[in-house]
């Protein structure tokens, strides 16, 4: 594993937010893992992992730690059980499963990683199928020690699990999923329905994805639609006319404006919201 230094970090996210890592190593083993969890401790700085950061944003200027982002991403199909390391892009992995008459096509559309969407417990909306669904065991470095937690121990809810909760650093190293078999000919033709769906309802370009989670029942773009913040503009930051949730870049965005969006939509909206990308300060921490 190569660490390198000050390496533009804002870049790598789907939004196109943020600026350089202090520190910066993709990592494809598990010994980078524990490798780069040693280096952090040494500099005592914190360990950020990043799948493939489209759900978060990174503050402009220095980021003052190690951040790593899963390059591992080998695949095995034994039956209806895929053995598969984190890195995976999502995608890639509903297209390969396809070929192979099975069939996670409820995915299709989520960018990112297998660890990203097992980390969020991502999916279609409220109501709809999670990864959650596929799941039997996840392998993780956590508090140092790899462990396998079966999928009763993840604690999954609505974009929630007990990662989430967890102290970092924790890194999600391989899942086992359990996908079911379906004809390849109708699982494609399902990915091209959903994609073209998206298409239709959601911007896909320099956004980051859903910024809101309602803790309430009411979804969080019809709260902030009824709140009549549809199109709101701070800066280069907006709040999408097609999908009330999607945060734009629509030129040359910066943290700020984008923190002092979130903070529009709290301050307006008297619903409770949660945050749900991710924010990174210039030391480390999360914002909201
Ligand atoms: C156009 C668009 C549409 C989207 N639609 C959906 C949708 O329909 N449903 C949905 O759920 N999400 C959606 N998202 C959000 C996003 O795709 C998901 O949250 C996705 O799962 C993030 O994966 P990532 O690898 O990019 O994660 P990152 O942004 O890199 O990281 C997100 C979080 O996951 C953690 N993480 C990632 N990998 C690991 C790992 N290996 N170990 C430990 N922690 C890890 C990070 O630490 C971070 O806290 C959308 C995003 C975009 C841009």
């Amino acid at each position: 594993m190569q660490i390198q230094e000050l390496v533009a970090v804002g870049s790598k996210t789907t939004m196109r937010i943020g600026g350089q890592a202090r520190y910066y190593a993709e990592i494809a083993t598990k010994e980078d893992a524990e490798e780069a969890l040693r280096f952090s401790k040494e500099k005592n700085i914190p360990l950020i992992i990043l799948g493939s950061g489209s759900n978060t944003v990174f503050a402009d200027g220095v980021i003052e730690a190690l951040v790593v982002r899963i390059k591992a991403d080998k695949t095995s199909v034994e039956g209806n059980q895929i053995r598969v390391e984190a890195g995976k892009n999502l995608a890639m992995l509903i297209n390969e499963l396809a070929k192979q008459n099975l069939d996670l096509s409820a995915l299709t559309g989520i960018p990112g990683t297998l660890g990203g969407a097992v980390f969020g417990n991502a999916g279609q909306g409220q109501k709809g199928i999670w990864i959650e669904y596929y799941v039997k065991d996840v392998t993780a470095l956590i508090d140092g020690r790899w462990q396998t937690l079966p999928k009763a121990a993840c604690e999954f809810k609505y974009r929630e699990s007990v990662f989430k909760h967890m102290k970092e650093p924790l890194i999600l190293w391989e899942v086992i999923l359990e996908v079911p078999t379906r004809d390849r000919a109708l699982v494609e033709a399902e990915v091209k329905v959903l994609l073209q769906k998206r298409i239709e309802t959601q911007p896909h370009i320099k956004t980051a994805g859903s910024c809101f989670k309602a803790v309430g029942d009411t979804p969080a773009w019809k709260l902030i639609d009824a709140a009549g913040l549809r199109g709101t503009k701070i800066g280069d930051v907006q709040i999408a006319e097609k999908h009330a949730n999607f945060l734009l870049n629509i030129g040359k965005a910066n943290y700020e404006d984008a923190k002092a969006i979130v903070k529009k939509v709290k301050k307006t909206i008297t619903e409770p919201l949660d945050v749900e990308m991710r924010f990174i300060e210039p030391d480390g921490s999360l914002a909201f």
